[in-house]
């Protein structure tokens, strides 16, 4: 049996060495197009960025690894077509792989965005091992004037670890908050509060008109009004990679629709990771995350799927940053936090608290700021579907932990 896996990020990764662990003895091939193995992107934008953390926290096993355990790792190959009905993959290299099952775990790339000046040098995205580096060339000595355009998680992430380096940062959003389809306008009004304090110059409800320079970036045109700029970020969002599943007839809507446990709508070939939106047995709906949790726990559920085990994939979506002196886990399920009742139990003045979602008396998400050790219950309140009395619920003097049998 020969199982090909395309993509070099933490869902190809975690699904390779699944089918090392569980002593798979066919063949499996890694199709990877960046020039690195497969790694995971959080540090780009956090400790990486910053010089705290090396390498090693980025790329966690070496190409050493895949060949002692008898991976065949293709580095700096891309595969360019699918053929579902030959079971055939071909890659940019000329050579053509058949495979008995395959695994698209080809993430996202960074939206771009539509305006004049973007295609400047010095205007960046981040989402690639080289494109912190780059950054970090540039922010690590401080006193830089950096622009970001967007102020979602990558955003501000950045922009928490370049002032923390000592340069002048300015954000720049559309809406009137930042983070508000991911958290909510309330929720989002707490990473406003942080980043303002802290010095970043965060502007909302702006209209970005242009990115100002001729040859390289030198402002960014914000309502009539040049911000200069030595550095501009773009943070917009990313898109699923679905151009090879596309281009190979597959089911696509908002990335490549799989059932619960990752199988595409072409036999054999299965998708997980940034790329995949999953149906999601509990909420009974498909759900696409972008989140490292996802990739991690869906590159083992699709190994398992492609040697024809039984799996279904009913992780509660989480996801966690760090900014400055704020550490978050979010755990929930997007779709039904839209428009749920907000609880806040701890102080969220002094960014100690956690916030939980109610839908029907019932909680389908919660986010732990600098509160630690109760993501667990978290996700145990929000799997068990409790009714919850919310007056407890907000009550810090409540153990979590007794919602649970109420
Ligand atoms: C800077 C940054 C910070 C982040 N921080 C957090 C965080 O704090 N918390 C969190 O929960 N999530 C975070 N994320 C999100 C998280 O990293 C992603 O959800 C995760 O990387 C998704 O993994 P993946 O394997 O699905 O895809 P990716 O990591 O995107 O990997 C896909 C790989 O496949 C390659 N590829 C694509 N097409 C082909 C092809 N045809 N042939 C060969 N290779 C191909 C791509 O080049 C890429 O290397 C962050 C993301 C970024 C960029």
């Amino acid at each position: 049996m020969h199982i090909v896996i395309i993509g070099g990020g933490l869902a190809a990764g975690t699904a390779a060495k699944t089918l090392s662990d569980v002593g798979f003895d066919g063949d499996v091939t890694v199709i990877a197009d960046e020039p690195h193995p497969p790694y995971q992107r959080p540090p780009l934008s956090k400790g990486y960025l910053a010089g705290k953390e090396g390498a090693n926290k980025v790329i966690l096993r070496s190409s050493e690894w895949y060949a002692d355990h008898g991976i065949d790792l293709r580095m700096s190959t891309q595969a360019v077509e699918l053929d579902p009905a030959a079971h055939t993959v071909t890659l940019d290299d000329g050579a053509l792989l058949n495979y008995d099952a395959v695994l698209l775990a080809t993430g996202a790339s960074p939206r771009s965005l539509p305006i004049p000046g973007a295609d400047l040098s010095g205007v960046r995205t981040l989402r690639r091992l080289e494109d912190s580096d780059d950054l970090a060339a540039q922010l690590r000595n401080g006193g830089k004037r950096l622009v970001i355009i967007g102020s979602g998680w990558i955003g501000l992430e950045v922009g928490a670890t370049a002032r923390e380096l000592g340069n002048e940062v300015t954000v720049l959003e559309r809406d009137s908050v930042p983070l508000a389809a991911a958290v909510g306008a309330e929720m989002g009004e707490v990473f406003r509060a942080l980043h303002v304090e802290k010095g970043v110059d965060l502007r909302t409800s702006v209209h970005v008109e242009r990115i100002t320079g001729s040859g390289s970036a030198d402002g960014v045109l914000v309502d009539g009004e040049t911000l200069p700029a030595d550095l501009v970020l773009i943070g917009v969002g990313a898109a699923p990679n679905i151009a090879l599943a596309e281009r190979a007839g597959l089911r696509i809507d908002n990335g490549i629709l799989t059932d619960s446990a990752l199988r595409t709508s072409a036999p054999d070939v299965y998708a997980a990771g940034d790329v995949a939106n999953a149906y999601h047995p509990v909420i009974q709906r498909h759900l696409r995350s972008e989140h490292w949790a996802n990739a991690r726990h869906a590159g083992p559920v699709a190994a398992r799927a492609m040697l024809g085990q039984r799996v279904s994939f009913t992780d509660i979506p989480y996801f966690y940053t760090d900014q400055f002196d704020l550490g978050m886990e979010l755990s929930g399920y997007a779709p039904l936090m839209t428009g749920a009742d907000l609880i806040v139990r701890g102080d969220r003045e002094a960014r100690e608290f956690i916030a939980f979602w109610i839908d029907g008396g019932r909680v389908v998400g919660g986010m732990n700021v600098n509160v630690w050790d109760v993501n667990e219950t978290v996700q145990a309140l929000i799997r068990s579907g409790t009714l919850v009395d919310a007056d407890k619920l907000g009550d810090s003097a409540v153990p979590l932990e007794s919602l649970l049998d109420a």
